[in-house]
């Protein structure tokens, strides 16, 4: 009789998880653990808006488990530690997990298989979580990419549509009295007042993710292209925080979207679109992976000395509630206070009013999304923030600082978004919500609108602030040059 155990970690789902369709196949018994080792991830720690989610994916995969006839182990402390008592307690040769790519678990995970190893347990390690491997793909020259389209391109050539494993049709219950834990005591869930609207916004668990791929392929794929750009528009797949917990993989998703390409031009085309994205959250792994300190330092060294503002948190407190009196920019950050979740136009519009117009340092606007997000991800956050920053890999020149109103003219053309997340301005017409300061005294007073009262002020004049951003820019350019 041989014993595995499957040790889930983000990789939260049954089907196309290589760990554990390994374990089933190779062993008798299977004891699927979930180990919460916060401190383990230290300086990135899961986020409130994750640890909610995380609590919801564990209950799900916890039932998924249970009606395979089976029970997910729950256990909190040092994951070598843990592992080595639960080796103990059920007498399992071999540990089974999927790989995470962050410098903090990349560490841990290596330390953790040479020590089972050394002491005659084997150790298997697989990938569920991306379609390359961040080691296997290079420049002609062997180095790592920096720039994402010929990096997309040499994946692209290489991308042939995976098998996936199929879930388990049974896990037979291992014997010995095993504790199966609590999950109420992992103490996840946040005593925040936003868990409601999280809970109504989102279904976490392998379900919930099935569910949306299924609802975005079939009725939003096609409006892609054109839509994705639209925060008052659902056509994005809002997938990120399931494919982050890994409640569903990018194999299944590469395996759907080919078999809709397969029906038409249009989806063809839409379908490569959706891909390149997915490319793009490879692509941010890949970063990652090879250079691990972006977390906290610029890829581009230069912006090591930028002169971000010295009395910025103030001014990071009132974006952080999206008070800042500049509508869009309140907009994506309630609707991020209020889902856990914002619309990719949007994180680059408030991104770039923190780290340009406002002239906080872009780490704590990572900070702050990575304690709000649901899908707060190391890998696609600190690619998103040095991006957007224009200090990053392959990033948005310096100098191109999104302009918030013409971004909410040209992407919410009816001000839906705006007057759902800013309803205290829904009143203005169209011409006005966005730039309200900009409105006559009149169309003010009728919309019931009082700036600084009803209504913040703006925190800074758009244009000001801008041209200051770029004389920063420039300072930083010439110091480079002495
Ligand atoms: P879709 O457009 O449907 O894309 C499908 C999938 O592709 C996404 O679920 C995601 O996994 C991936 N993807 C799409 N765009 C990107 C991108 N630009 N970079 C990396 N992967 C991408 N994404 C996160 O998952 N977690 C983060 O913490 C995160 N932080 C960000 C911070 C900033 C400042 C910016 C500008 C972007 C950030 N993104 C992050 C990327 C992007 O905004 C989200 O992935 C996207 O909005 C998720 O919505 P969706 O699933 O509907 O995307």
């Amino acid at each position: 009789m041989s014993t595995a155990i499957v040790w889930f970690r983000r990789d939260l789902r049954l089907t196309d998880n290589p760990a554990l369709a390994s374990a089933v196949r190779e062993h008798d018994r299977v004891v699927p653990l979930y180990i919460h080792a916060p401190h383990e991830e230290s300086p990135w720690s899961p986020g409130a808006a994750s640890r909610w989610w995380l609590h919801q994916s564990l209950a799900s995969l916890q039932e998924r488990i249970r009606a395979l006839g089976s029970r997910l182990i729950l256990r909190t402390g040092n994951s070598y530690d843990v592992l080595q008592l639960m080796i103990n307690e059920t007498d399992a040769d071999a540990v089974y997990w999927n790989r995470l790519y962050e410098p903090a678990a990349i560490l841990r995970d290596s330390d953790i298989k040479r020590r089972l190893r050394a002491a005659g347990v084997t150790a298997c390690s697989a990938n569920a979580a991306l379609l390359f491997e961040p080691w296997t793909v290079a420049t002609r020259s062997g180095d790592p990419y920096r720039v994402f389209t010929p990096f997309w391109k040499g994946c692209r050539a290489r991308l042939e549509t995976p098998e996936v494993f199929e879930a388990p049709n049974r896990l037979p219950e291992f014997r010995g009295g095993i504790e199966g834990g609590n999950l109420a005591e992992l103490d996840l869930l946040p005593v925040r007042p936003w868990s409601e609207g999280l809970a109504s916004a989102w279904q976490p668990g392998e379900p919930g993710a099935l569910d949306q791929v299924d609802v975005f392929m079939q009725e939003a794929l096609d409006r892609y292209p054109s839509g994705r750009d639209f925060p008052d528009r659902q056509y994005t797949s809002r997938l990120s925080p399931h494919l982050h917990f890994g409640e569903v993989g990018p194999r299944q998703l590469m395996v759907a979207i080919t078999a809709e390409m397969a029906s038409g031009p249009a989806q063809e085309q839409a379908g490569e679109k959706f891909l390149r994205q997915v490319g793009w959250r490879e692509f941010a792994h890949h970063i990652l992976y090879h250079y691990p300190k972006t977390p906290e330092e610029p890829l581009d060294a230069r912006f090591a000395k930028f002169p971000w503002r010295g009395d910025w948190q103030q001014l990071y407190g009132r974006w952080c509630r999206g008070t800042t009196g500049i509508p869009l920019v309140d907009a994506g950050l309630r609707e991020l206070w209020s889902t856990g979740w914002m619309h990719n136009r949007v994180r680059m519009v408030v991104g770039s009013f923190l780290t340009k117009n406002l002239r906080v340092p872009w780490q704590q606007g990572a900070r702050w999304f990575w304690d709000t997000l649901v899908d707060a991800d190391l890998a696609n956050n600190t690619l998103g923030w040095q991006w957007i920053s224009g200090c990053g890999p392959d990033a948005a020149p310096y100098f191109r600082v999104f302009n918030p109103v013409k971004q909410a003219e040209k992407y919410d053309p009816d001000r839906k978004y705006i007057r759902r997340w800013v309803p205290e301005l829904a009143s203005l017409s169209d011409q006005h919500i966005a730039s309200p300061w900009n409105a006559p005294a009149p169309v003010m007073k009728a919309a019931g609108v009082r700036l600084g009262e009803t209504y913040p002020l703006p925190m800074v004049d758009l244009k000001e602030s801008r041209q200051q951003a770029l004389d920063a820019y420039q300072a930083i350019k010439a110091g480079d040059r002495t």
